[in-house]
Order: C-alpha cells, then structure tokens, then sequence
C-alpha cells in the first residue's frame, strides 16, 4: 500500500486499485482535518461528540483531495453486525446530504458509478473490494466481532450472488487496524478466536492477529494472495498518525475507508 500526502493529510492507497483507475479511494489518517480538542485531526465519526460542521468540513477535505462526489456519499451506524446493504440510487447521500436510515450496518456494496461508500474505524479493520471486470465496489467494517462472523468473507459471496462477480477477479484492500503486535487478551477471552491466530505471550495473555484472520478469509473465498493488499499499519502504534479506540478509549475520532467507483 502506498501513502498519499496532499494538504497536510494523509491517505494510504492500495496500487492495485489505482492501476484498474476505475475507482477514487483510500484510507483516510488522523492528520490535517479541523477537528479539535482530544479528537484532533481528520474526524469523519458524527456519534463521537465531535461538532458536526467540523466532521462535516472534514468529509469536504477528503472529498476534495481523493476526487469524490460529496453530496452522494453513503454512511452507516456501525454496530459490529455481518450486515452488508446493497446501495440503490434512493440511498445516495444518506448520512452526509440526508438522514441516513441504514441501521445494524457493516458493510456497503454498490454497482452505481459516483457514490462513494465510507465505513469508519478506531483500531477496527477496513476492507475494501473491487471487481474492475463486473465493477462492483464494497466497504467493510470489520472489528474482532465482525471478524468472527466472517463479514469479508460474506462480502465476497454477495458480490458473486448479486452481481456474479468472479472471486479471482477481486481486489481487496485490508487498511489500518490493531495489528498483531498490540492486540492483547486474556487467556481465556482468547478462546473464541481460531487457535492459529493467536499467539501466547505469558502463561495468561496472548495476542490476537485479525489483519491474518480476514486475510485467511478472503482467500478461502476465493480470492488470489495476489490480489489482498495489507496495510500492515497498526493504529496502536501509529496511534500519532491514526485514531485508536484502545489508546485513547472514548475521547477518539474516526478514521475512514472510502471508495468510489468513477
Ligand atoms: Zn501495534
């Protein structure tokens, strides 16, 4: 993934997609936004007590700097569901131009051409996936919960259920999230992830790697290990650069994943 700086913000890009130029995307950072106080920066979340002129100045700034139409684009309330919605031309503009009623929302899927799909994060994962063949974008949010309930992985089979995209011809960017190098628990807490995942660090903590779990994912939907794009950035400890709900617990903002099909 390469980084993109323009304005005193920063942007992580995944090559592959750019090569296709058949999308605007990329993960937003924490840098260079209007937001202030504890959640300083780049703040695209409205339900984190920030002011809204401000988050909505900050969508602005990010609209101008990655080429996306503003007044389209989709968001929706994230609660760690597997629940992915298909965006019609009615959900253009829902949560940024209109209220938005996509609710128990994760993840966004869209064959319409300029409308750019956001979902936010805070040491969760975002994934991003584009079919240059069938042209078909998705945004997903994908924390421990979600990673559990294989929302990657189910976003690949509705693309090829809605839209019969080919698995091999997807693209699929995991963005910036708590790596395994930061994400601690509990022995016992530990025991609902896959044991392959997760890596002992003394008799009771161990470390959890969910960046691998939904790379494993993706590939057992089909996807080609050419085609998954990994960050490899922890927001825990780029926490200067990124939002991070573990360092800075509620007093966080939100980071952003957005793609846009052109
Ligand atoms: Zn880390």
């Amino acid at each position: 993934m390469q980084q993109y700086k323009t304005n005193g913000r920063l942007y992580l890009q995944s090559e592959p997609f750019l090569l296709t130029r058949r999308v605007s995307h990329g993960f937003t950072s924490r840098l260079g936004g209007v937001s202030h106080g504890k959640i300083e920066g780049l703040n695209l979340g409205f339900r984190v007590g920030d002011n809204p002129d401000d988050v909505m100045e900050n969508y602005r700034l990010v609209a101008e700097d990655l080429g996306l139409n503003l007044s389209h684009t989709v968001l929706a309330k994230q609660t760690h569901t597997d629940c992915i919605r298909l965006i019609t031309p009615e959900d253009m503009g829902k949560g940024i131009s209109k209220p938005s009623d996509i609710e128990d929302t994760d993840g966004l899927m869209t064959n319409l051409k300029g409308v750019p799909l956001v979902v936010f994060s805070a040491d969760c994962i975002p994934l991003l996936f584009l079919d240059p063949e069938k042209e078909v974008i998705a945004a997903v949010h994908a924390g421990w919960r979600g990673t559990l309930k294989e929302i990657g992985k189910k976003a690949v089979a509705m693309m090829e259920r809605e839209f019969d995209c080919n698995p091999q011809d997807i693209l699929a960017a995991i963005g910036p999230g708590i790596g395994p190098c930061c994400f601690a628990f509990g022995k016992k807490d530990a025991e609902i992830f896959p044991p392959e995942f997760v890596r002992e660090t003394s008799p009771d903590k161990v470390l959890v790697d969910i960046w691998e779990m939904n790379r494993n994912q993706l590939l057992d939907a089909g996807l080609s290990p050419k085609n998954i794009d990994m960050s490899g950035v922890c927001t825990v400890c780029q926490q200067h650069q990124f939002y991070s709900y573990r360092t800075h617990k509620e007093h966080t903002g939100r980071q952003g994943a957005v793609i846009m099909l052109r």
